[in-house]
């Protein structure tokens, strides 16, 4: 049973995708802490970061690092808070490594953990 976000991959449900390269994929999450909130996947299904190999874990940080500037320049944020929740007892909650970007503001009162926790 493949998770949801390789079906998102493999668009048999639908997401709002905003980057998509050979090897990964970025949409916004569908229950958005703020907005904007975005996430980041490798198009191959692993679990945690831990099983990512270096060449997709390369991959994926270069996704990152280019939709941080884009994802801020499109809400105006002040900053953003990116994270994963690695492994249940994090809260990580779909077991597919995500990357979330979560849009900052001055004075939005949330954590610097806290925003992403499940
Ligand atoms: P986690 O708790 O780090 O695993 O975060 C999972 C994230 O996936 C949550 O922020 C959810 O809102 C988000 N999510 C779950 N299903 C979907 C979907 O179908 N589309 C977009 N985002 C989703």
């Amino acid at each position: 049973m493949s998770t949801i976000f390789s079906q998102i991959v493999e668009g048999e449900i639908p997401a709002r995708v905003v980057y998509e390269d050979e090897t990964t994929l970025a949409f916004l999450d569908a229950n958005p802490l703020a907005p904007g909130h975005t996430l980041v996947i490798p198009k191959d299904e692993y679990e945690r970061l831990n099983d990512v190999p270096e060449d997709v874990a390369t991959d994926l940080y270069d996704t990152i690092h280019r939709m941080v500037p884009a994802v801020e320049e499109a809400v105006d944020a002040d900053a953003t808070t990116v994270a994963f929740n690695n492994g249940e007892a994090a809260g990580q909650e779909v077991p597919h490594v995500h990357c979330h970007i979560v849009p900052r503001f001055e004075g939005d009162g949330g954590g610097p953990i806290h925003a992403v926790a499940g």
